[in-house]
């Protein structure tokens, strides 16, 4: 996704639950996964080229190096960590076909409209038919520069980043879904990392 979508899902969640310097510090780390030495070899923080494993093992071990951090009473360590897995998570329902497969499950039907999607749907996360865009260089990254888009698609394959992704309201409807159900995903992360903290833990992790 876009950076400016990333903030807007982060301030969505999570604003007003952390500090504003936590959260300055957890968007930042997020953000930076964008960065062009984050785009390549590391499949992980986007959950491009079907690296589904690859990226689960990744959130998991951010996660736990977010307890950590915690425990050594180093905030800013575990701010980081959790606003670097909380990209990975986000761009799942931009990068992979879950939208496009949970609106399928109401075939024939429209759709529940984007508040009401389920961002967890056992049987999505684990279907033989989700996939996630590849990268195909060098062209996917000329399709970055827009003015050469209309060219660089047709050399694309459809199961390329450059034809599955989400990335802004410029893909069509379904940008609405992404952007609810990675707002939702960033809540139930939340829960899920800090559930078990003890008061203090949560004090220094919320810096409140
Ligand atoms: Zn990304």
């Amino acid at each position: 996704m876009l950076s400016q979508y990333h903030i807007e899902i982060m301030l969505a969640s999570l604003g007003g639950r952390f500090s504003a310097r936590a959260m300055s510090a957890i968007i930042q780390a997020n953000l930076d996964q964008d960065r062009l030495a984050g785009q390549f070899g590391h499949d992980e923080f986007h959950f491009d080229n079907n690296a589904f494993e690859k990226t689960y093992n990744y959130i998991e071990e951010q996660r736990a190096l977010v307890g950590s951090s915690l425990m050594l009473g180093d905030a800013n360590s575990a701010w980081k960590a959790f606003g670097r897995f909380l990209h990975s998570a986000q761009d799942f329902y931009a990068h992979s076909n879950y939208i496009t497969l949970w609106r399928d499950r109401f075939n024939g039907q429209t759709p529940p409209p984007p508040p009401e999607v389920d961002p967890v749907d056992p049987n999505l996360i684990d279907s033989p038919d989700l996939r996630s865009g590849k990268t195909y260089y060098p062209f996917e990254l000329l399709y970055f520069i827009k003015r050469l888009r209309p060219y660089i698609l047709p050399l694309l394959p459809r199961d390329s980043h450059a034809w599955m992704n989400l990335d802004s309201p410029e893909q069509g409807y379904k940008f609405d879904y992404a952007m609810h159900a990675a707002i939702k995903r960033t809540v139930i992360e939340f829960e899920k990392t800090t559930e078990g903290f003890s008061g203090e833990t949560c004090r220094l992790f919320l810096d409140r």
